[in-house]
């Protein structure tokens, strides 16, 4: 039986079960839900529900709205393989194209009615004894609860930003907020601004800020390697090819794919490798810094791709200018008007922009999912999060995660990581919802298995070379990477069969 029969045959339930208001609940409308949601279609699923806490779909690239906010993966790539675009206007695709594109996508696939705006996601609890989920969600209707067969969580690893935890910082009185809830009503022309943080979101917005503000403070924790982006806009004649010759397109496609997953040798099998593409770096500060004293500054004290690479040409004079100065003094506290350094110096300021990242290795959802036994991910996950697949967590049953532990990728494209698990996550849901009520998990075995491999693997990687980094759980597990070839992970996934899980058929049907 093929998976669209076996899917009809299970949309007819079960007897003696209680009928759950959908066959499958996905949290969030990005890339991943989105996604999630064509393929169930594809496959005759029609009773699903997207719960979306934005008024519109997106995720990331709804939030993240920052001046200059961009994506490093060249666009061809960044992009659903069954959706493709022929006009992408540059090489990388800045948030509001993408924004735009992920609209497109779900009104080309009539996505919407499907989905509930402006609604949290407040948990979930596995009922062991139904076999299906149960799902807290509230909106301007209220705290609802809603049942499922089957809970996909789509919620993004980078969506809760973090906000850093330095004394006093409730005190300030003076404007702030977080790079991914820019606000575009605060103007910044003349103020006094100190950006926190010098991550991949900074990076790309004090360039757009520093000519504009009056004075601009920036804190660097810890310097980045940073390498020449090269961007441009694709010219009329390539938009036109692209969208004439499909096989054009396709190959164009597969030639980035393969270009970034060469940086895989590197990365993961030779970390010594990564030496000589630092070189690339290094001429980069060499040829855009010219003071000794901010090329000190600027300069890591570990191995490139320990960290994320980043990518900017404009970074680097952006630090330079007049108005702008690079503190690399540890902050001390926050004052009601002023930022106060280790060395006693105080800087006054009127806006505090915190570039400080995100939630990354401890998903706040961990603690609202509760599977087997009441015990939420957050309580399995004391030791760091972990996955099978970064896909299927043992001991949460009809539970399916894009983008969990161990997913990402810093080399290339996280669009390809979301197809290949939802190409799984939708033969298993098949396979749930054929044949009436039953649950499917993953062998607990099997599961840490994977993880004890994963994990030796992690151990001997470019990421282990000595440097801290936001792919590091507290324990200094790494919680946030893939750790090879982008195609082996969908191979893996691929070779996942009824032997790597554990499926019970409902008690009122054995
Ligand atoms: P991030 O890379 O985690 O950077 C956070 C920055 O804040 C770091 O410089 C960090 O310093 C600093 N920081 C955090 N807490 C601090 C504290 N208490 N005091 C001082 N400094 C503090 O966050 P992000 O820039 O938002 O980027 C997150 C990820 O989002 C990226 O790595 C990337 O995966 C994704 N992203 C992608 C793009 C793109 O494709 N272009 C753009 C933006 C974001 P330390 O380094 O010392 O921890």
């Amino acid at each position: 039986m093929g998976i669209n029969q076996n899917l009809a045959a299970g949309l007819a339930g079960g007897s003696g079960s209680i009928k759950p208001d959908h066959q499958v609940i996905v949290v969030g409308t990005g890339f991943g839900g989105l996604c999630m949601a064509i393929k169930l279609r594809e496959d005759g699923v029609r009773d699903f529900v997207l719960i979306e806490r934005g008024d519109s779909v997106g995720g990331t690239w709804r939030d993240n709205r920052y001046p200059g906010a961009a994506c490093d993966v060249p666009s061809h790539l960044y992009s659903l393989s069954f959706a493709p675009k022929s006009d992408w206007s540059r090489i990388y695709p800045t948030q509001p194209e993408l924004h735009a594109y992920l609209r497109s996508v779900a009104e080309r696939y009539e996505l919407l009615p499907s989905i509930r705006f402006n609604t949290n996601f407040i948990g979930a609890d596995y009922d062991e004894v139904q076999q299906i989920w149960s799902v807290r969600i509230k909106s301007a209707l209220g705290l609802q609860t809603l049942t499922a067969r089957a809970l996909v969580l789509a919620n993004g690893g980078l969506a809760e930003p973090k906000l850093p935890e330095i004394p006093g910082v409730e005190r300030f009185k003076g404007k702030t907020f977080h790079s991914s809830a820019w606000d575009h009503g605060y103007d910044l022309a003349g103020k006094r601004v100190a950006v926190i943080g010098t991550g991949a979101s900074a990076i790309q917005f004090v360039p757009e800020i520093a000519a504009k503000v009056g004075h601009l403070d920036v804190y660097q924790r810890s310097p980045n390697w940073i390498i020449p982006r090269p961007d441009r806009p694709y010219s009329d004649g390539e938009k036109r090819r692209f969208a004439s010759w499909p096989l054009w397109r396709r190959l164009y496609r597969q030639m980035i794919y393969w270009g970034h997953e060469a940086r895989v040798f590197g990365l993961v099998l030779q970390p010594a490798f990564m030496k000589l593409f630092q070189k690339i770096a290094e001429r980069h500060i060499a040829k855009q810094v010219k003071s000794p004293t901010l090329k000190a500054k600027v300069t890591p004290d570990y191995l490139i791709g320990c960290r994320r690479i980043l990518i900017s040409n404009d970074w680097y004079p952006a630090i330079g200018r007049s108005n702008v100065e690079l503190v690399t003094t540890p902050i001390r506290e926050i004052r009601e008007n002023a930022v106060v350094t280790a060395d006693g110096q105080v800087r006054e300021v009127d806006c505090l922009i915190f570039g400080t990242g995100f939630y990354a290795t401890e998903n706040p959802i961990g603690q609202v999912v509760r599977g087997r036994a009441g015990r939420s991910l957050a309580q399995e996950w004391v030791n760091g999060e972990e996955a099978f697949l970064g896909t299927l967590v043992k001991n949460f049953p009809n539970l399916f995660m894009i983008v969990g532990p161990n997913t990402g990728v810093g080399h290339t494209s996280m669009v390809y990581i979301i197809e290949s698990q939802v190409a799984l996550i939708r033969r298993l849901i098949g396979k749930l919802l054929a044949g009436g009520p039953q649950s499917l998990e993953i062998r607990a075995d099997v599961h840490d298995e994977f993880n004890r491999k994963l994990q030796q693997r992690l151990a001997t990687s470019t990421w282990s070379t000595g440097c801290n980094s936001w792919y590091k759980h507290k324990s200094g597990k790494i919680t946030a990477l893939w750790p090879g070839f982008t195609f082996d992970f969908r191979r893996q996934l691929q070779k996942v069969g009824d032997a790597d899980c554990v499926i019970v058929k409902h008690r009122s049907t054995v």
